[in-house]
């Protein structure tokens, strides 16, 4: 078998070599017949018992979730159970049985058929992605009424004792699957679909193994026990290397995991340059349940928690007790160290429920963030009050997103003061000297940035945002993808008027896109004056590692020529050997 590779979008980094472990696809084993209608009441019981049955074994794996287990896990365990018992799953199947007189694996097909296409015609590029849940979740139910319930790798189990190392290759994984993997050891995961927000992309980086995604046709052309190579950090998988290759992968992955490994030994060293200089790494969550992993990362703090996720995926807004609960958790958890929340950052690829199809022509350039919250004074009263009270319970910070001038600024100040009026009347304790900051993500607002750090406690740079709103590209359009570049010269200055307008007015400022948890670019930003960055808590350590072999006033000098250069080559090279060097 000739050796040939495959590209896809690698989500989480590292290398793995094993034989692939082909996960069939229940879905592509549909077949359509027809009943006779003696048969009807029984095919439905079928139906009801099926999906009794997945209900029952998804109960169990949650019961059995390692205490280690990534907090997300159970989270989206819980999603496809809340899916079990809708009605459009359970109920709507029995109908179509019924009136088309057929069985039951095709009543569910149609019907799922039938919801994907809804979820399809979904803008919000996070909720779309939620129809592979749906899929995921009627897969498990076909398994079942096909008779093979479970595609348990227990079942090669001999085959994994003859093998080190089990590559799962699938169409697509759910979480529940993903758990009871890990629990077996793989070694890494390929699909043929998912995005980077999907539930398995997002799974993958909590897992900490080799990923890869949208390899489109992985599960056609990979045979099952065929020796593959995963390089989840290029997204590339090759299929029955030569022995050439097979021997280059495995020096390389015996070096990412010596890396792996060394980078442990300073998850509790201090993030100091070897001049001296102390740089505050945080990480960035979008769940209480993540503080586990922030905790487990050597984050000092978290720098950014994107409150909106609290208000995804339902119909009602979660109100102050709900809030307030999330909030006191995360702040508890942290034990003192900080926690910069952000107020609701809704609107734009964010919406609240599945059903909302933002309708103005701009989403992101319309009634999001600070904007939508002051449209919408009662919905920013109930957050400010829930931040608030959970205030009293840990060293919390509120951060506003996106604010463009400084009516809106002094407008959330005038509510927040509102709010902390309403709490001083009832006697409910809080921090009165809770911090206010602002983040910087449109170009009005880094232009003038030294109006807003004036009246703010701190500034926090949102890269994504930053970069989308100066060079006019859509963050979540793929075509303009290639055009989406942290090294633009605009977007230096930018940060660079930013860091200088903190300094003038010596307030905190930290960075919390995802330039923050780039390693190429770490030495660049501690370079041009950053001394706190947020990020994903999967790439402190990384991060810290290029700090420690760091020194500022070498950086300075040299970040200093860099941020004269006009052209976008150029500064990358410059980048990149300062990445390189040391
Ligand atoms: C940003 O824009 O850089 C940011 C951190 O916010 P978000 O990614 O949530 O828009
Ligand atoms: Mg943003």
């Amino acid at each position: 078998m000739p050796s040939f590779s495959i590209h896809g979008v690698g989500v989480s980094s590292g290398i793995a070599i094993g034989r692939a472990h082909l996960v069939s696809n229940a879905l592509l084993e549909v077949v359509h017949y027809q009943l006779t209608p003696n048969l009807i009441d029984d095919e439905i019981k079928r139906f009801s018992e099926a999906i009794q049955t997945v209900k029952h074994d998804l109960e169990q794996v949650r019961a059995q979730l390692p205490k280690n287990a990534p907090a997300e896990l159970a989270a989206f365990i819980s999603t496809h159970l809340a899916m079990l018992n809708d009605k459009s799953l359970s109920e709507a199947p029995k109908d179509i049985i019924r009136n088309e007189q057929c069985n039951a694996e095709w009543a569910i097909k149609q019907q799922m058929d039938d919801i994907v296409e809804q979820f399809d015609a979904i803008e919000d590029a996070y909720l779309r992605e939620r129809k592979h849940d749906v899929v995921q979740v009627v897969e498990r139910i076909i398994k079942v009424l096909l008779g093979h319930p479970s595609q348990s790798p227990s079942q090669s189990k001999e085959k994994q004792q003859q093998e080190n190392a089990t590559i799962l290759v699938a169409h697509d994984i759910s979480p529940a699957d993903a758990i009871q993997f890990k629990q077996h050891q793989f070694a890494a995961f390929i699909t043929d679909v998912g995005g980077v927000t999907s539930h398995t992309a997002i799974l993958a980086r909590s897992l900490n193994i080799p990923s890869i995604v949208a390899l489109q046709r992985a599960r056609d052309l990979i045979n099952d026990g065929e020796i593959i190579i995963v390089d989840g950090t290029l997204g590339v998988v090759i299929v029955s290397p030569s022995k050439e290759i097979l021997a280059e992968y495995e020096l390389k992955q015996d070096q990412w995991q010596l890396e792996q490994q060394k980078l442990q030994r300073i998850k509790s060293t201090k993030a100091v340059t070897m001049d001296g200089t102390g740089i505050d790494l945080y990480a960035n969550i979008e769940v209480p349940e993540d503080v586990i992993t922030v905790k487990a990362s050597g984050a000092t703090g978290i720098g950014l928690y994107r409150t909106e996720f609290l208000f995804m995926n339902r119909r009602e807004m979660p109100d102050e007790e709900e809030q307030f609960t999330a909030y006191k958790h995360v702040a508890e958890a942290m034990q003192g160290m900080p926690v910069t929340i952000r107020t609701l950052d809704l609107g734009a690829d964010k919406q609240m429920n599945p059903d909302t199809v933002s309708n103005c022509a701009n989403p992101a350039l319309g009634l999001r963030a600070v904007r939508f919250c002051l449209s919408e004074p009662q919905v920013f009263h109930t957050q400010f009050r829930a931040l608030l009270r959970a205030s009293h319970y840990g060293n919390i910070k509120i951060l506003i997103p996106m604010l463009s001038n400084l009516t809106e600024l002094r407008q959330s100040k005038i509510l927040l003061e509102r709010a902390k009026e309403s709490l001083r009347k009832e006697g409910t304790p809080f921090n009165e000297k809770i911090t206010l900051g602002g983040m910087i993500e449109v170009p009005a607002a880094a232009i003038n940035a030294d109006a807003f750090a004036r009246e703010l406690d701190f500034l926090s740079i949102g890269t994504n945002d930053l970069i989308q709103y100066t060079l006019a590209i859509d963050r979540t359009d793929d075509a303009v993808a290639h055009l989406y570049n942290p090294l633009h010269p605009a977007v230096l200055k930018l940060i660079q008027m930013t860091i200088q307008a903190a300094e003038k007015y010596n307030i905190g400022l930290s960075i919390c896109g995802e330039m923050a948890g780039d390693i190429k670019l770490t030495r660049l930003l501690i370079g041009m004056g950053m001394r706190q960055l947020s990020m994903h808590p999967s790439n402190i350590l990384s991060v810290k590692q290029q700090i420690l072999h760091s020194q500022i006033e070498r950086l300075n000098k040299q970040v200093k020529k860099l941020l004269n250069l006009r052209e976008i080559e150029k500064i990358e090279l410059q980048v990149m050997e300062l990445h390189a060097e040391f």
